[in-house]
């Protein structure tokens, strides 16, 4: 403990007790599992107190820390998917440090409903029936599928079984909902019939999920929306889609995929849809449901929704973002659009601008700075095979290029890179407003 204190006084007593008691625990572990001696204790107690410190340090200082996203990735799952736009982060703060008018309507002094705001804009701009917004896109399926289906049958193609990371497994999720899951095709081929064929009397939902992540090449085939909407017709079934990632505006005409415009999801046929709220939307973590009156209501209605409803820091930075949609101002203002849409030779300015800055460092004067065209990857369950063209600097030093990402890493203010061909690669479309400032004083400490 003393000697935790002394390597760095910054640190709080709970913080340097606690280090010290895991590092202890870890030692003993170690030396007890090892009867035949083959650990060296003289190292073993000299490293003791600087991890120590080091524990207690990755205990202090806030989580999550605020990190430069120089990967180029715009929804980084590590990283936190989509960066709120400033305005959305202030309306956040400023609900979080007052009281507000969060279920009470001011005129008349009576309670209101925490999400008729939100819900209204996001009437507006998707023309659906009937919306709701709860935690995440996770617990938005639940949800659904507990509401629409509990006790009863839900179709899927097998091809459509996902995970989708961190322990969200479709098959899962569905038993936790208490529903049937009866898996129609095969791996890489589902057809219509496939569907039509496995409905019986006890069927609830025809369920259709976005393959987030990953693509299916080569001898595949997959039934469409509108043609399950057709089948769900015909048998009086709902349809609900998982579209995983979703936009509120149409990207089709700048080269994104048709998918993903969430609004046109009902128009195929969908009775509901969701999706999550910091994915391609660009807003704070939220499950978006679009879809037709009685399911929703119904969805409303089931008390899962109080277990899984939004709360009030998303809610703000939510309507803030829709609020932009509606003004026309989400292409300039939502962080990840804006990312998504910078033209190539303005990514090109930026990198070369950063390539030059950081070359004049005297740091610098070891290493190989350059700018180089790349390819990145929209990353966090979004448009899985789309690569998007950037520019990148990068950087070559003696070292191994793994050495110089760690010490960007764990920089005072870290800084998150890329590694290929034995270079670190900085890609600019990620930065935000004065992350060039923060990658120069890394760099120069490394
Ligand atoms: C990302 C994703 C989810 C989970 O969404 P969260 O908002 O992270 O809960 C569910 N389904 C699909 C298809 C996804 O891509």
């Amino acid at each position: 403990m003393a000697a935790i204190a002394q390597s760095d006084p910054s640190l709080p007593g709970w913080a340097a007790l606690a280090g010290s008691r895991r590092v202890l625990d870890e030692a003993r572990g170690q030396l007890a599992s090892d009867p035949v001696g083959e650990s060296d204790p003289v190292a073993l107690l000299a490293d003791l107190a600087p991890r120590a410190a080091e524990v207690a340090r990755s205990l202090t200082g806030g989580h999550p820390r605020r990190v430069v996203n120089a990967t180029g990735i715009p929804l980084h799952t590590n990283l936190g998917r989509a960066p709120l736009a400033p305005g959305a982060a202030a309306a956040v703060a400023a609900a979080a440090a007052g009281y507000s008018d969060l279920e009470l309507d001011l005129a008349t002094g009576r309670r209101g409903n925490r999400l008729e705001p939100i819900c209204a804009k996001l009437e507006l701009l998707t023309n659906a029936e009937a919306t709701l917004a709860v935690n995440n896109n996770a617990s938005a399926l639940l949800l659904a599928l507990d509401t629409l289906a509990r006790g009863r049958e839900v179709i899927v193609s097998r091809g459509e079984l996902v995970e989708i990371g961190g322990s969200f497994r479709v098959p899962d999720i569905m038993a936790r909902a208490g529903v049937d899951l009866v898996e129609v095709g095969t791996t890489n081929r589902t057809r219509a019939a496939d569907y039509a064929n496995a409905i019986g009397p006890n069927t609830a939902l025809l369920l259709k999920v976005h393959r987030s992540n990953f693509e299916v090449r080569g001898f595949v085939e997959e039934a469409s929306l509108t043609e399950l909407a057709e089948i769900g017709a015909a048998h009086e079934i709902p349809v609900l889609e998982d579209l995983g990632s979703g936009t509120l505006i149409d990207l089709s005409e700048r080269g994104f995929p048709t998918e993903i415009f969430a609004p046109a999801r009902l128009g195929l046929g969908a009775d509901a849809v969701c999706f999550s709220g910091d994915k391609l939307l660009g807003g704070p973590q939220a499950g978006i449901l679009l879809g037709s009156q009685p399911e929703i209501d119904a969805m409303r209605r089931n008390p899962l929704a109080r277990a899984v409803r939004l709360d009030k820091l998303s809610l703000a930075g939510l309507d803030w973002t829709l609020e932009a949609y509606l003004d026309g101002r989400a292409e300039t203002e939502i962080p990840v659009l804006r990312q998504l849409l910078t033209p190539l030779a303005e990514l090109e300015d930026r990198a070369r601008a950063l390539a030059e800055r950081l070359a004049k460092h005297p740091a610098s004067q070891r290493r190989e700075i350059t700018v180089a065209p790349d390819r990145g990857f929209v990353g966090g369950g979004s448009l899985p095979g789309f690569e998007l063209d950037s520019w990148v600097v990068t950087i070559r030093e003696s070292n191994h290029p793994d050495q110089l990402a760690e010490s960007l890493r764990r920089a005072a203010k870290p800084v998150l890179a890329r590694v290929r061909d034995g270079v670190v690669v900085l890609d600019v479309r990620t930065l935000l407003a004065g992350d060039e400032d923060i990658i120069e004083q890394a760099l120069a400490t490394c």
